[in-house]
C-alpha cells in the first residue's frame, strides 16, 4: 500500500516525518521536498489467524484420513487340490470354491489315484 501526503510548509514537512517515525516508519530517503517512509504492512492477527487455520486443517486431516486395512486370512489346508483349477480345498468341501467343479468326497489319495488313472489310459 502506498499513500501520498502533501504538506504546505517545511515545518509541517519535518513534523510529519517525526510523526511517521514515531509510529514505526523508517525514513528511507529525504530529498528536502520529498521524503519516503516505509513500514512493514505485516499484521500479527492475520498471521495468527492463518496459522490457526493451517493447524486446524492439519489436525482435521489427521483425524479424518481413512485407515488402510488389510485382512489376511490363513486357511488350514486339507492337502487336497481341485483337479480342474488346482486351488486348495478345505476339509469336506463338495465343490471347488474357485471354479465350482465337483470334488471327489474321498480322501486325497483317491483323488491322486484318479489323476494316475487318467494318465495311464
Ligand atoms: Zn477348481
Amino acid at each position: 500500500m502506498e499513500i501520498e501526503v502533501t504538506v504546505q510548509s517545511q515545518k509541517e514537512f519535518d513534523e510529519a516525518i517525526e510523526r511517521y517515525i514515531a509510529s514505526g516508519y523508517v525514513l528511507e530517503s529525504n530529498m528536502g521536498d520529498t521524503a519516503v517512509l516505509r513500514k512493514k504492512g505485516f499484521k500479527l492477527w492475520i498471521f495468527i489467524v492463518l496459522l490457526i487455520f493451517i493447524l486446524v486443517g492439519a489436525i482435521l486431516y489427521y483425524f479424518l484420513s481413512d485407515d488402510n486395512v488389510v485382512i489376511l486370512k490363513k486357511v488350514a489346508s486339507s492337502g487336497r487340490y481341485c483337479e480342474k483349477c488346482g486351488s486348495s480345498l478345505k476339509e469336506g468341501e463338495k465343490f471347488c470354491p474357485n471354479c465350482g467343479a465337483t470334488i471327489n468326497s474321498n480322501d486325497g489319495s483317491s483323488a491322486n489315484m484318479i489323476d494316475d488313472n487318467a494318465i495311464n489310459i
